[in-house]
């Protein structure tokens, strides 16, 4: 026998064997299966859960993270009367009041930022004064003030604090309120119970970053 022929003869009894032996393992491995009573193609077929998939976010509610205060004399029924007409924002003489329209219903409000622009409280609230619909009510100074929030000092960025006098006074004299900035060891102390929120020590506060702000009562959700 020529050795090719040789050869050939030898790797057809190894095959054969091999196939088999092939027949074998998957009889063994469909046996195995049965027992378990769930067909090898099942294993492939069952849903795995996608761990790469991103995480949906909550949707984000339209508030204004970035707190914000309604114009004043806002009723308790501010949000269902108000028609978002603007002539409170068209009649301030300090243009301090903006519009800002929510993402999610699409109806505008006006707003302030106290910490931005203050308001001045005038004397003839015009703001409450232009609105048609009854959504601002007028105030009597004598009798109570609009609350936007209260006023905080920062006591390392003020000027007495750097230089250890009373240097600076300006939120004290910028205050409309009678004895609602007092001065303590040189710093300024806004008293709780009279401070309005308006942001006009802010505004006169000469130091940058400000060493006054208002932080608001609470956040205020456009519905
Ligand atoms: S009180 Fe005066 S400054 Fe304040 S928002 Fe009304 S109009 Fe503007
Ligand atoms: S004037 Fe009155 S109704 Fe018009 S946007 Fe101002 S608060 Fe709303
Ligand atoms: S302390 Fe500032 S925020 Fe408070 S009422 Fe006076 S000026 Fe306005």
């Amino acid at each position: 026998m020529k050795r090719k022929d040789l050869f050939r003869d030898g790797m057809k009894s190894v095959m054969k064997f091999a196939f088999t032996k092939t027949d074998d393992v998957t009889s063994a491995i469909k046996e195995a299966w049965s027992e378990e009573k769930k067909p090898p193609s099942e294993i492939f077929l069952t849903p795995v859960k996608n761990i790469s998939e991103p995480k949906k976010k909550p949707k984000r509610k339209n508030s204004i993270f970035r707190s914000l205060s309604l114009p004043p004399g806002a009723s308790k029924d501010f949000f269902s009367l108000c028609t978002g007409c603007n002539e409170c924002i068209f009649s301030c003489p300090y243009i301090v009041l903006f519009p800002v329209t929510s993402e999610e219903t699409g109806k505008t409000f006006p707003f302030f930022d106290p910490n931005a622009k203050a308001c001045h409280l005038c004397s003839d609230w015009a703001c409450i004064n232009a609105c048609p619909e009854g959504a601002l009510v007028s105030y009597d100074l004598s009798d109570t003030s609009p609350k936007f929030g209260k006023a905080k000092g920062i006591g390392e960025h003020c000027i007495n604090g750097k230089t250890g006098e009373k240097t600076c006074e300006a939120c004290q004299l910028a205050c409309p309120i009678e004895k609602t900035v007092n001065f303590r060891a040189n710093l300024p102390f806004f008293a709780t119970s009279t401070c309005t929120g308006c942001g006009l020590c802010v505004e006169a506060c000469p130091t940058f970053p400000k060493a006054i702000q208002i932080s608001h009562l609470s956040k205020i959700k456009l519905t």
